[in-house]
């Protein structure tokens, strides 16, 4: 063989070989560069038996709250701890957001039923979602008492202005589920075998309602199907920073109809989440 030839030879090889190296790190960048899926729970029956479910966990903390990175079906997923409540849930949201860049989020968990015609253990795909803790109180001078049916929504998102006295802040503020998480969710629906699956409304606030005139009052006045703690105020931080975003609550109890609490219903709820976050991986893959 000729020098030139093998020098041929040579210069051909290093460029097959440049090619496969190439499309290899292509394909682990690739698949590093995978956005999570997070999905989100305040209490630890709510999070930890998702999180038993992930491959390859890490833990990692910030503050009180506990990320669980791991995979499903080879597709990175974060279990979030949060915390109960609105502000746990808004800043584990926004760190969240910050630190691991979501492709999209689901917040899931228990909840007190609004809807009499639902029962403990049927589920709630949030289409809707509103924080039924932002309220104004009627004008009162002292000795006239207090009047809580008279109280008005109050949407602090309206403007940076006033929110007292804004007329345009006068308004129920409500954050729609993300279309392509409801379509996963809708297409495993049958998975969920000890109650139903519907689409509704979610209601949020730092409060757990036992008056059922209440309860009425925010069925009727804001459409709630169901109440808990977090869903709005973790669909606000993900509406602020446009990540797509589903509530799927549980009824652990419904004060309407008389359902009592059952703890269980959480673990029921993350099981029914997990067809949800693969059927969306599915989807995701696909596209
Ligand atoms: N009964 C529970 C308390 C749970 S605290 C216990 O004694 O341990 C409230 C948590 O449950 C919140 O994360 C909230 O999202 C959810 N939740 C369930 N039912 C609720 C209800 N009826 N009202 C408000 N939050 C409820």
């Amino acid at each position: 063989m000729s020098k030139a030839s093998r020098t041929m030879i040579a210069v051909l090889l290093l460029i097959v070989f440049a090619g496969c190296s190439a499309s290899t790190e292509g394909e682990a960048e690739q698949k590093e560069e995978k956005q999570p899926i997070l999905v989100q729970g305040p209490m630890p029956i709510e999070a930890e038996q998702f999180a038993d479910r992930l491959d390859d966990v890490k833990e990692e903390k910030s503050g009180t709250f506990v990320f669980y990175k791991g995979t499903v079906d080879d597709y990175p997923v974060i279990v979030a701890k949060t915390g109960k409540g609105m502000e746990n849930t808004a800043a584990a949201t926004a760190l969240a957001i910050e630190k691991y860049d979501p492709a999209a989020i689901i917040n899931q968990g228990t909840s007190g039923g609004h809807d009499p015609n639902l029962e403990v253990y049927d589920i709630v795909l949030g289409e809707r979602t509103t924080n039924i803790g932002a309220l104004k109180t009627g004008d009162r001078d002292e000795g006239e008492g207090i009047e809580p049916t008279n109280w008005i929504p109050m949407d602090l998102m309206a403007s940076e202005g006033s929110a007292g006295e804004d007329p345009d802040a006068e308004n129920i503020r409500y954050y729609d589920g993300d279309q392509d998480l409801l379509t996963a969710a809708q297409q495993v629906k049958d998975t969920h075998e000890e109650g139903k699956v519907v689409e509704g409304t979610i209601g949020s606030a730092d409060l757990w309602n036992n008056e059922v005139d209440r309860i009425q009052w925010f069925h009727e006045k804001y459409e709630t199907s169901v109440e808990e703690m977090e869903g709005a105020a973790g669909a606000q931080i993900a509406d602020a920073y446009e990540v797509p975003y589903l509530g799927i609550r549980i009824l652990s109890n419904n004060k309407v109809n008389g359902g009592e609490y059952d703890p269980d219903t959480a673990e029921a709820n993350q099981e029914y989440v997990y067809e949800v976050v693969k059927e969306y991986i599915s989807t995701a893959d696909g596209k």
